[in-house]
This record gives C-alpha cells, structure tokens and sequence, in this order.
C-alpha cells in the first residue's frame, strides 16, 4: 500500500533524499566514514555547509547584505534569540496575533523581559481571518515586528507582506521554501527544517547584518554575532540534520527547478483540495478564501466523533498523520513540498468515498 504522510512536522521529504541519504550512509565521498559520524570541522562537512547556503542564497535569491545561519533550539529557540538580537534599541516589539504560534512568540519576548504589543489580532474571527496591517497602526517605537508567516494550526498564511519602516521578523516554520517571497521585505526569517525542509534538528535563520549590530550579553548558543564570525560552527554542529537539508535544497533546486516552479506545484495541490472541500455538504474550511494556506490545509465535519472515524479509516488506507492540533481539533492535510499530487489525490479520492457513504447512510452514528 502507497503510505501518504500529512504530519505537519516532522513531515515527508522526497523520497529521493531518504534513497540518497540511505545510498550514502555507509560512506560519505568514499571516505570509509558516514556523515553519522564525521567532524563538523572536517572538510567533507564544511562543503556540505557552504553548498547548502549557496543552494539556499540561489532558491530565495538572498541579497549579500543578509546572513545564513544555522542553529538549534528549533523555530521555539528563534522566539527568544530574535529578541535578544535585535530588540536592542527599544526593546519593544509589535506582533500581529494570528494564533497558537504568534502568542508562543509573544509569551517567550515577554518572559526575557521585553515589550511586547498586539497591533491586531484575528481571535474575533477566530482566527480564520488574518490580522491585517498598514504603517498607521504602529504608532509607537518598535525594534522590529513579529509576523507568523504561514499559521500551520490555523491554516493561514500571509501571501503579501506589508511594506512597514520597522523590520519585519518572518516566522516561515511551515512555508519556508514552499512560495516565493522578497527576502528584502523582511528584517529576518527564521524556520525550523523539519516543516518543509528537512529532518528535525536544525533552524535556518536568515538575518540582514545591520540589524544585529548592538547585541547585549546573550547566550552564545543564540547569539546571532558570534554565529556569524564562527560561520554557524561555534560549537558542534547537526551535522546530519544539515546535510539532509542541504540534499533537500538541491531536490528542489534541479528535480523541481526552484520556487518559481514548486509554489506552482503547491498550488496546484492546495487548489484542488479546497476545491473539493467548498463543494462538500459533510467537510468545511472555514478560513477566509485570501487568507489559506497552500501547506497546512485545515477541515472538519463539525462532529468530533465523526472526524474520529474520519481519521481512523483514512489511517488504514495509507493516508497517515490527518489529525487536526490538539488545540482547534477537526483535520489537517499539510501538503509541503514533498507531497506529490498523487497524495492529495488519493486524499480527495478517501473524502469524496467517505462522504458517499455518510450520505447514503452508510456511517451510521452508532457506529462511531
Ligand atoms: C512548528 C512551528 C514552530 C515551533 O517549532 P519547533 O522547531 O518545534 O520549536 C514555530 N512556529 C511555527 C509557525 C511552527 O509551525
């Protein structure tokens, strides 16, 4: 049986990364050793690195002004390093509330001490509806603004970033790499490999310089400065976790041709799923049409038994991982870049039977 994985993350990769990394894993560049196991000071590994950031500088087309950084700690980490890098003049940050992963930024800045505010919040709309923004809402002195990027519980995503004379700092956990954006409309983007990108283990950050010029004392295992000078080799490197990104990074560079083209293929997956979902009478996206989200897509039947069983029978035929966010509930199908179409085909194939049989009487509420 065809297995499809719709976990949000960790999350499918292609299945041409996991058969490379598997060739290899005995011996990488016919050293006698695996990448398992080999110095983040070795010279094979140092090429890995500067082949994934020349790969990640070609795909986002990152001006030189900006800096590739590779940490820990995950997208999490990045809620309390981007405030201590570059909160320095004000320490005071704008954040737009778009849900879970908006507030989780908001309550880490707020625990280190800084301020922060909410320059609008989408919770009227229960967060289906993204907050939206001008110049004239941030009124005040501000270090920079907090935007969650793509909302992977919610499923949104902003598709334009608004044009602000503070920084923008982009949280792309779960659309880094999957649409193209103008890396210059943002002060900083940061994602967590494991949404769309890699294995879990490692977050890009990718950082114009200039804005990181006063930095107080901070722990150097975020200390973006110091990642810079060591090259993102400050300490032990995952070494592994890079790798599998950087074979990721040229999958999407010379299988798919780019972003250009795999925002097209995520397209056209996220379009034909909502679609369908529009049409249903038993499964409803409630998310304002502008605001969806082309990798995490959310559904439900109203009826939290009903997606139960939903989740359960969808299991056994392969289509794994479509439970919703403990948080919010329903399902989630997150199409990333390594979801092949085949995948949401079979997908809308189960939704269409399920709903056949509901219809027909088929499923019966005793039963579930
Ligand atoms: C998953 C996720 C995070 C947290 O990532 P971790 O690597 O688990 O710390 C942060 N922001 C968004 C948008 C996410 O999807």
């Amino acid at each position: 049986m065809t297995v499809y994985n719709f976990s949000a993350g960790p999350a499918t990769l292609p299945d041409k990364v996991i058969k490379e990394i598997q060739n290899n894993l005995l011996s990488i560049n016919e050293s006698g050793m695996s990448i398992l196991e080999i110095s983040h000071r070795s010279k094979d590994f140092v090429q890995i690195l500067e082949d994934a950031k020349k790969d990640l500088k070609d795909l986002m087309q990152i001006p030189d002004n900006y800096k590739i950084l590779f940490f820990q700690g995950g997208g999490s980490g990045q809620f309390a390093a981007a405030p201590m890098n570059l909160a320095n003049k004000h320490q005071k940050i704008a954040l737009l509330d778009s849900g879970y992963w908006a507030k989780k930024a908001e309550k880490e800045a707020m625990n280190l001490g800084f301020k922060v505010d909410q320059i609008k919040s989408g919770i009227d709309s229960k967060y289906y509806q993204l907050p939206q923004i001008n110049q004239t809402y941030l009124t005040g002195e501000y270090d920079y603004l907090h935007m969650t990027v793509n909302n992977t519980i919610e499923g949104t995503a902003y598709h334009e970033i608004p044009q602000l004379n503070v920084p923008i700092v982009g949280d792309m956990s779960s659309n880094f790499l999957a649409q193209e954006y103008n890396v210059s409309d943002f002060g900083m983007i940061f994602a967590g490999a494991q949404k769309n990108v890699g294995p879990a283990g490692v977050t890009i950050v990718i950082v114009r310089e200039d804005l990181i010029d006063q930095v107080k004392a901070i722990p150097s295992i975020l200390n973006y400065k110091l990642f810079i000078e060591k090259d993102s080799m400050y300490n032990t490197s995952p070494v592994f976790p890079i790798y599998a990104c950087g074979l990721v990074l040229k999958w999407l560079k010379n299988d798919i041709g780019g972003i250009k083209e795999m925002e097209k293929i995520n397209r056209k997956k996220a379009t034909m799923l909502y679609e369908y979902l529009d049409q249903s009478k038993l499964f409803n996206n409630y998310v304002n049409k502008n605001d969806r989200s082309l990798t995490n897509v959310t559904f439900t039947t109203n009826d939290d038994e009903l997606n139960q069983l939903f989740v359960k029978q969808a299991e056994q035929k392969g289509l794994k991982n479509l439970k919703g966010h403990r948080s919010i509930g329903g399902m989630r199908a997150s199409l990333y870049n390594a979801m092949p179409i085949e995948g949401v085909k079979a997908l809308i194939k189960f939704l269409q039977k399920f709903e056949n049989e509901y219809t027909k009487g088929e499923i019966k509420s005793e039963e579930y």
